[in-house]
């Protein structure tokens, strides 16, 4: 299985490269998390060997069950799934990222509950680009006011927006939105904050996210294969 996961790590490096260069961007404007959730902690070792350091995790149980597996290597755990209240302790104390706050409840707990021996919670904001119904995220028209009042938390440091848009019929369609998310990023920065952590794109649509702008793409399935259930 090694071979296997560093062959398709560097698969997905060539992708990313690739994308890069198709719209005259610098190959290092896009980092790659390794998407690890159902995965085993083996796998993550596999990526480790293979230089993969970042990893993102959707269920926070799960999440830190690996990172304690994990606690010998260096690596940087990025949380990207929904959070209830009752679980922003474990994820102020054991991640360094999250993704997907989607309220200003949740970034206050995460503030108050980050350990004074670790450095600022690094996050960024789910934005609901293309209203997808049931899904998390803050409504684009919110955004701003949640943005600024979660900068001002102590013990977070507001990076910047993640969004999960729903499946696109076609490349254009997915730049689309993709394209939307950066306005709203941009927008932002203008208004004063300073972002600079654009989490879009994933096995399917990341040459899309890249030719719109994304800095951070969160890849699963195309380095790990595909996941035991729908998950
Ligand atoms: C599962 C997941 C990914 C990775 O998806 P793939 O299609 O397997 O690359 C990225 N982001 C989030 C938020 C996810 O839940």
């Amino acid at each position: 299985m090694s071979t296997q996961v560093s062959d398709k790590l560097q698969q997905v490096r060539q992708r990313i490269a690739k994308a890069c260069a198709s719209v005259g961007r610098a190959a290092d404007a896009v980092t790659l998390l390794a998407v690890s959730k159902t995965m085993p902690a083996q796998a993550v070792r596999e990526a480790y060997a293979a230089g993969q350091l970042a990893f993102g995790e959707n269920y926070i149980q799960e999440g830190v069950d690996k990172i304690a597996e994990l606690a010998d290597l260096p690596l940087q755990w990025h949380c990207i799934g929904p959070i209830q209240s009752n679980k922003t302790q474990l994820v102020a104390k054991h991640f360094g990222w999250v993704h997907s706050i989607d309220r200003l409840k949740i970034a206050e707990r995460l503030s108050a509950q980050r350990p004074a021996h670790l450095p600022p919670l690094q996050v960024c904001l789910q934005v609901n680009v293309d209203g997808g119904a049931n899904k998390s995220g803050v409504a684009p028209p919110d955004l701003l006011a949640l943005a600024e009042a979660v900068a001002k938390l102590p013990n977070l440091q507001l990076r910047g927006l993640m969004t999960i848009p729903e499946p696109a019929e076609n490349d254009t369609a997915a730049r689309a939105v993709h394209r939307q998310a950066k306005e709203l990023f941009d927008s932002l920065n203008a208004a004063g904050l300073k972002l600079d952590t654009l989490s879009m794109g994933m096995t399917a649509d990341m040459e899309a996210a890249i030719a719109e702008g994304s800095t951070c793409v969160r890849v699963g399935t195309a380095i790990f294969g595909a996941r035991p259930t729908a998950a």
